[in-house]
């Protein structure tokens, strides 16, 4: 008896099939022995089925057999199907209307006893889980997210596939890659001291390819980018990846949100209406403090610079006279918070580098809760919370200082609030692009510029000029697709004439020797006829994070790290031999 073919899968086991001699294989979820009964959960990723070994009818030997089942035995069973008694039958599964009486038993493999409990509503520790992933992964809950991603991948292919985009595969070993991060290095056997780089996205080479005319390129691509401090990231994942020849930022942006459109459609039966909505980074900072701004609820934040022109509050006066900003956002319903509260938003916004908070709470008989109101003259109170529509049960919040500094800690403090108000619509999918990003930002550390995304993107035409002038004013030729406040890729059109290149890498500090050596391949290729060219990646991790409602990167991995890169399953990173070291001719000081 054994190996037999296997004629249904666990959770496809239903009442159309009562009467059929079935032959299953699995695992054992949990067998109960009632004494000359033993009811076995044998389970596969499609779910789970009953089986019933009865004494009565069963040999002794194979009755035997069934007793010395345990958790994770894999087994074959041969039975038929039959209905349960109404009384015994299990609403919560799928196959709980039939079980499978029992007539033959392989065991085909035994199973220690499973450090973690397999099933989707356990609280075991992360770190266990992690370590025996493998045993994890036989989870109904990741399981499906498994599946759930192939089909998001399966579905970007298809669609791509239809517009004639070509996969290339781009080498693992490379040579640096600037996209803002610290590289992944791999030595050089054949010369010591030489090392190749793990890519930190296939972007030189996507570029390259359109330079060798392939017109349209897109790849599932591994990235590498060795970033510390920062929650949720993974050292390696994966990316959408694609580039186009003789286009326009909204060609690319059209094939991007129709990705998008497809697989909210065809994985999610959610329709996406599209073109999707278009904001300047210009405008995304000034209305949500926030360059991937959740529109899921508004709040929006407003300049009262000149409201308050004149207020007699000097925090707002000093603050104007050194060219700050004063902005303000009006929660609606806040009004109920308690000053421990409104005290903690303050705390809050600190984390943000500004220096308060100031909030004003109207109440019913006109009078005015707040940390500033006796310092404003006149009627200059009244006119801020007018000019903001605050009304008795809102609450009014207000920072001054540098620009952006401002706007950002007040995007913060919206989205806080919106957490924490429930004014988030959580059923709402919002995807945006934000366009026309700088194309620098001044590393105040370093005292230079760097790239804002990368240093391959082209400038606005009518910013050129500014390039000598006015460097941090320039804008880009680029673009990020957001959703629900989160950035889901971004792209660009790229620089594709040598010269402008080489002014690029000069403007981020780079001396033209250091600019020849690490790019000078791409310098010399963009001297022979490179087509104006643009692209875009985005993350699949991330996508596919969001639609299946995971908490975290890492349970939308097969194999994932812990935040430190550890991979707790392997134990690595870890220690080389000796003579693996001396053949790379390395030491390592410890
Ligand atoms: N290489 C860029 C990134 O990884 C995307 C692009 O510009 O196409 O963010």
């Amino acid at each position: 008896m054994g190996m037999r073919k296997r004629t249904h899968m666990c959770g496809s086991v239903l009442t159309g099939d009562v009467g059929k001699q079935v032959v299953l294989k699995g695992w054992v979820q949990r067998a109960r022995n009632l004494g000359g009964l033993i009811f076995v959960w044998l389970r596969d990723h499609t779910g789970i089925v009953q089986a019933v070994f009865d004494s009565t009818v069963l040999d002794p030997a194979t009755f035997a057999l069934a007793e010395s089942l345990r958790g994770e035995f894999v087994i074959e069973v041969t039975g038929t199907v039959r209905s349960r008694a109404a009384d015994a039958v299990n609403e919560k599964m799928a196959t709980g209307a039939v079980e499978v009486a029992v007539d033959g038993l392989t065991v085909l493999n035994v199973s220690k006893t499973p450090p973690i409990y397999i099933d989707d509503d356990t609280n075991e520790q992360e770190s266990l889980r992690l370590k025996y992933r493998y045993l994890d992964l036989r989870r109904p809950g990741l399981q499906s997210m498994l599946r759930f991603r192939h089909r998001v991948i399966k579905t970007l292919r298809e669609y791509i596939d239809t517009l004639d985009f070509v996969e290339v595969e781009t080498p693992i070993l490379t040579k640096s890659t600037p996209e803002g991060a610290r590289d992944y290095l791999v030595p050089y056997r054949l010369k010591p001291g030489l090392f190749y780089a793990l890519p930190q996205s296939p972007q030189i080479y996507k570029q390259l390819l359109m330079l060798s005319g392939l017109d349209r390129y897109y790849q599932i691509a591994r990235c590498f980018r060795d970033e510390d401090g920062r929650a949720d990231r993974q050292p390696e994942f994966t990316q959408f990846d694609l580039e186009m020849s003789f286009v326009e930022p909204e060609d690319i942006q059209t094939v991007v949100e129709g990705a998008f459109q497809r697989v909210f459609q065809d994985v999610m039966n959610i329709p996406v209406s599209l073109p999707l909505k278009r904001i300047t980074w210009r405008d995304a900072m000034a209305r949500y403090g926030s360059d991937k701004p959740d529109t899921r609820f508004g709040m929006e934040i407003s300049d009262v610079s000149e409201t308050v022109r004149g207020c007699g509050f000097n925090v707002f006066e000093t603050a104007l006279e050194n060219g700050q900003t004063v902005c303000a956002v009006c929660a609606k319903g806040a009004g109920k918070l308690s000053r421990r509260e409104l005290d903690a938003l303050g705390e809050f916004v600190k984390t943000y580098h500004v220096k308060g908070l100031a909030w004003a709470v109207p109440n019913e008989d006109g009078t005015v809760r707040s940390t500033f109101a006796k310092a404003m003259q006149g009627d200059s109170m009244s006119r801020l919370l007018a000019r903001m529509d605050c009304q008795s049960g809102d609450a009014l919040f207000v920072i001054a200082d540098r620009r952006l500094v401002a706007l950002t800690a007040m995007g913060q403090l919206r989205l806080r609030l919106g957490r924490d108000l429930g004014l988030i619509d959580t059923s709402r999918y919002d995807l945006l692009w934000v366009t026309e990003f700088p194309l620098l930002s001044f590393n105040e550390e370093e005292n230079r510029f760097a790239a804002e995304h990368h240093p391959f993107t082209a400038v606005m035409d009518e910013d050129v000029p500014l390039m000598e002038t006015d460097p941090g004013a320039v804008r880009a030729k680029s673009y990020d697709l957001v959703l629900n406040g989160v950035e889901m890729g971004s792209g660009s059109i790229r620089i594709h004439q040598s010269d402008l290149q080489s002014k690029m890498f000069s403007l981020i500090g780079l001396t033209l020797e250091e600019a020849q050596e690490k790019f000078g391949f791409l310098l010399e290729a963009f001297q022979y006829g490179t087509p104006p060219h643009g692209g875009f990646a985005f993350g699949i991790d991330r996508l596919v994070m969001v639609l299946s409602g995971a908490d975290s990167l890492r349970d939308v991995l097969a194999f994932p790290k812990i935040q430190n890169g550890v991979c707790l399953m392997m134990d690595t990173p870890a220690n080389v031999q000796q003579q693996q070291l001396d053949t790379l001719k390395i030491t390592v000081d410890k």
